[in-house]
C-alpha cells in the first residue's frame, strides 16, 4: 500500500562461538560461520528484497540488522560488517553478553551510529552468574558501563524463567543507576541446551503476574521496557480492539523479521530452529514470497487449538518458538498449536 512504512528486522548470527556457556542457550550444535565475503553477499541478497518491496509495493522500508552470535564481539570483522549495513543507511544493533566490550569498542560503535547494544543480564550477580558462569555479571556490567560512557544506547535483556522472574526490580534499579535507558525480556524457550530447563518455564498465571509487575515498574521507573513478547503486548490491550485476518503485530516470525544463522541457514526465528533455506543459495525475496512455513505463520487458518480462534490473533499469535519447543518435548514438530504459557485467550467474534 503506498505510504506504508514497513519495519523489518534481520537477526543475523555472525558466529556460534561464545566465551560463555549459559544454561539456557538455544544453540546446541555448532555450525561453521560464513566468511566475510559470503556474509556481505548474504546482506546484498536481502538488500535486493528490500529494494524490490519498496518499488513493487511503494512502501517505505525501515529495516534494521540485529547482529548477534554466539558472541558477536568474537568476530574480528564485526566492524566491517556493521560499516557495510550502515553505508546503506540501515539501522544496526547488537545483542551480546557484554563481557568483551571495551571503551575502544564503545567509541567505534558510537562512530558507526549503532542504534543499540542489548546486553544479556539474567539477574543481579548471584542469579546471573548461576546461569552464565562466575564472573560473567561483573564483566557484563563493565561492558555496559563502557557503552554508556561511550554514548552508545544500551539495554539489558533478561531471558525470563522461574530462575530470575524475581530479579526485574533489581535490574531496573541497576539500569537507572548506571544510565542504561531500556530493559527488555524474552521468555525462555526450552530448546537446545535450554531444554533441560523446561521445568523452569513460568506458568500462564506466573507470566501474567510478571507482566503486571513490569507495568507497575513502568509507571514509576525512568527506563523504558521494550519487549517484543506478543503476550506482553496483549497484557496491556484494552477491550474493543479491532480484529483482523492478517497480522498487524505480534510474533515477528514470517511477518516482520527473519533470522540468518551463522552458516547462512534461514529461519523464521532463531528460537524456532527450523531451517527453510540458506542465504548462500536462494533468493531471499523469492523465499519470503513462497515459503510454505512463512505462509503458515501468516495465515490464521493454519493455526489450531487456540490462537486461530482468538480475538488477539492479528496482534499476537503467541510465541511460535515456545509452542514448537512444547510440541518437540512431546515428540512432535508442531509450531502452529497453542502457546502453552498464554493466559489471555479470548474467543473471536
Ligand atoms: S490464544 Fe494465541 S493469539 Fe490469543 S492471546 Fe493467547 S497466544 Fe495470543
Ligand atoms: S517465535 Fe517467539 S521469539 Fe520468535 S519472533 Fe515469535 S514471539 Fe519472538
Amino acid at each position: 500500500m503506498p505510504g506504508t512504512v514497513y519495519d523489518f528486522f534481520v537477526q543475523w548470527h555472525l558466529t556460534e562461538k561464545c566465551n560463555l556457556h549459559c544454561r539456557h542457550c538455544y544453540q546446541d550444535i555448532a555450525v561453521p560461520a560464513m566468511a566475510f565475503e559470503e556474509t556481505i553477499r548474504g546482506i546484498d541478497n536481502i538488500r535486493e528484497a528490500f529494494a524490490a518491496w519498496e518499488k513493487d509495493y511503494q512502501m517505505e522500508m525501515t529495516p534494521a540488522f540485529h547482529f548477534t552470535g554466539g558472541e558477536p564481539f568474537l568476530r574480528n570483522d564485526l566492524y566491517d560488517i556493521l560499516g557495510y549495513v550502515r553505508k546503506y543507511g540501515y539501522a544496526a544493533a547488537l545483542m551480546s553478553n557484554g563481557t568483551l566490550i571495551t571503551p575502544a569498542d564503545a567509541r567505534r560503535l558510537a562512530s558507526l551510529g549503532v542504534s543499540e547494544v542489548q546486553v544479556s543480564l539474567d539477574g543481579l550477580e548471584a542469579v546471573h552468574d548461576g546461569i552464565r558462569g562466575e564472573g560473567a555479571f561483573r564483566r557484563a556490567l563493565e561492558g555496559l558501563k563502557n557503552l554508556v560512557a561511550g554514548g552508545v544506547p544500551a539495554s539489558i535483556n533478561l531471558t525470563l524463567s522461574r530462575l530470575n522472574s524475581g530479579e526485574l526490580a533489581g535490574l531496573v534499579r541497576l539500569a537507572e543507576k548506571t544510565g542504561i535507558g531500556a530493559v527488555t525480556f524474552s521468555r525462555l524457550v526450552a530448546c537446545g541446551s535450554g531444554g533441560a530447563l523446561s521445568g523452569e518455564m513460568l506458568t500462564p498465571a506466573e507470566l501474567a503476574a510478571f507482566y503486571g509487575e513490569v507495568r507497575r515498574l513502568q509507571d514509576k521507573a525512568s527506563v523504558v521496557f521494550t519487549s517484543r513478547d506478543p503476550l506482553f503486548t496483549v497484557s496491556g490491550l484494552e477491550d474493543g480492539m479491532p480484529e483482523a485476518e492478517f497480522p498487524l503485530g505480534g510474533c515477528s516470525a514470517g511477518v516482520f523479521g527473519i533470522t540468518i544463522a551463522a552458516d547462512g541457514g534461514i529461519m523464521p526465528c532463531r528460537r524456532m530452529d527450523m531451517t527453510i533455506g540458506n542465504i548462500r543459495d536462494v533468493s531471499f525475496r523469492e523465499l519470503w514470497a513462497e515459503s510454505p512455513v512463512l505462509w503458515a505463520l501468516r495465515t490464521r487458518e493454519s493455526y489450531h487449538d487456540g490462537c486461530d480462534a482468538c480475538a488477539y490473533w492479528a496482534v499476537c499469535r503467541g510465541c511460535r518458538a515456545v509452542a514448537l519447543a512444547g510440541s518437540r518435548a512431546r515428540g512432535g514438530q508442531d509450531y502452529l498449536g497453542p502457546d502453552p504459557q498464554c493466559p489471555y485467550y479470548r474467543a473471536a467474534r
